[in-house]
C-alpha cells in the first residue's frame, strides 16, 4: 500500500517534472547592454519584461538587455500546446566609465539651432531603420569584427564634454585610418545607407533579423544600397572621419530595436 502510494507520488513528481521539462537554452551575455539568444524548441511566443519578442519557427528568439535593466529579467515562454513557463534570469550590473573631454569647439558639444530640424529628421530616419526586422535569424550565427583596430571608446561611457554631461556613448569606437575596409559582421539586409548625416556622417544600418541591427558611422565611403543583402565578411564601406568627429574611426553600434547593445559583448575578444 505504502509502496503503491510512493509509486503514485513518484509518478506525480515525474509527471510534474515532465510538464516543466521544456528545453530552453541561452547564449550571449545576461548583463546590462547584453544580447541574449534563446532556443526554446516548440515555443510559439514569448515576452521579456512584458515586451513581446518574435519567435522563429524553430523556437529561436533574441532580446536585448537595457543598459539600465533591473537585476532580474522576467521571461515568459508560451508553447504550441498551451503550456506556459516563466523564467527569472539574473542580470549582471555594469559599471560605466566616465570620460571627460575639455577644450572642444562649442559647436561640437551643442549643435547650432539652425541644424536642429536636420538632426530631428535624421534621428527619425535612424529610428525607422531600427524598427525594421527581417524574418531571418542571421544574428544567431554570431558576429565578427567589422574592422580590427585600437579601441578608442567603449560602450556606455558617460561623456562630460567641456564640463557638460552628454548622453552616454552607445557604441564602440575603433580607430583606424580613413579608407580601411569595413565589413558586415554577420549576414544582413541594408536598411539605411546615407553619405552625410549631421552627427554620424557616412552611415550604414544593417538588419540582422528579429530587431537586431548594427550601425556604422563616420564612414568615408558608403558602398551599399538600402534593400541590399550582404554576407558575413563582405565590404560595406570604409572608415572615415565624416560627421562630428575629432579623428578617423569607426563608431559601431548594435541594437535590439531601441535597446542599445554593447558591441564588445557580441563578438569574440579582438584578435
Ligand atoms: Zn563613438
Amino acid at each position: 500500500m505504502i509502496r503503491g502510494f510512493a509509486a503514485a507520488l513518484l509518478a506525480m513528481l515525474v509527471g510534474a517534472a515532465a510538464a516543466h521539462a521544456r528545453d530552453i537554452s541561452y547564449s550571449g551575455a545576461l548583463v546590462q547592454g547584453g544580447l541574449v539568444i534563446a532556443s526554446a524548441p516548440g515555443a510559439q511566443s514569448a515576452t521579456v519584461d512584458g515586451r513581446a519578442v518574435t519567435v522563429a519557427p524553430d523556437g529561436t528568439f533574441v532580446f536585448g538587455i537595457h543598459a539600465e535593466a533591473k537585476p532580474e529579467a522576467r521571461l515568459i515562454v508560451r508553447y504550441g500546446d498551451g503550456f506556459e513557463e516563466m523564467h527569472t534570469l539574473p542580470v549582471k550590473r555594469q559599471i560605466w566609465k566616465v570620460e571627460r573631454v575639455d577644450g572642444l569647439p562649442p559647436a561640437m558639444v551643442n549643435p547650432p539651432p539652425a541644424v536642429q530640424a536636420r538632426i530631428a529628421r535624421e534621428n527619425a530616419l535612424i529610428a525607422s531603420a531600427r524598427r525594421d526586422q527581417a524574418p531571418e535569424t542571421w544574428f544567431a550565427g554570431g558576429f565578427a569584427w567589422p574592422v580590427v583596430g585600437r579601441i578608442s571608446g567603449v560602450f556606455g561611457s558617460r561623456r562630460i564634454l567641456n564640463g557638460q554631461p552628454m548622453s552616454p556613448h552607445w557604441g564602440l569606437d575603433i580607430a583606424m585610418p580613413t579608407g580601411t575596409p569595413v565589413v558586415a559582421p554577420a549576414p544582413a539586409r541594408v536598411t539605411l545607407a546615407e553619405s552625410d548625416l549631421y552627427y554620424t556622417g557616412g552611415t550604414i544600418i544593417l538588419d540582422h533579423g528579429y530587431g537586431v541591427t548594427s550601425t556604422y558611422a563616420h564612414l568615408s565611403n558608403v558602398g551599399v544600397k538600402v534593400g541590399q543583402i550582404v554576407q558575413l565578411g563582405e565590404q560595406i564601406g570604409a572608415v572615415g572621419a565624416t560627421g562630428r568627429v575629432t579623428g578617423a574611426h569607426l563608431h559601431w553600434t548594435v541594437n535590439w530595436f531601441d535597446v542599445r547593445i554593447d558591441p564588445a559583448l557580441v563578438v569574440a575578444p579582438a584578435p
